[in-house]
């Protein structure tokens, strides 16, 4: 299985998917935004905000795996609420 080349839906850049994403999330590996996992009920969201808004919400995502220990951030929609 070819690993597909995607959009990061943060920064836009080319990004690859892992092809083994499964269940309620997918997950990138960016250049700059690193590895993460989208829910997929917010890819598509994310990636039309404008990028400081997004990076905004990968900025969320990675602040609480560090809190909880989670090896890999994950983006929620509620992470692309304005607070
Ligand atoms: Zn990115």
């Amino acid at each position: 299985m070819p690993s597909t080349n995607e959009q990061c839906p943060v920064t836009n850049e080319p990004a690859q998917q892992a092809p083994s994403s499964a269940g309620d999330f997918a997950e990138f590996t960016c250049p700059t935004c690193g590895r993460f996992r989208v829910a997929r009920s917010a890819i598509q969201q994310l990636s039309e905000m404008p990028e400081e808004l997004s990076i905004d919400a990968l900025a969320k995502a990675k602040k609480r795996a560090e809190i909880d220990g989670d090896e890999v951030p994950v983006i929620r929609s509620f992470d692309l609420v304005l607070s």
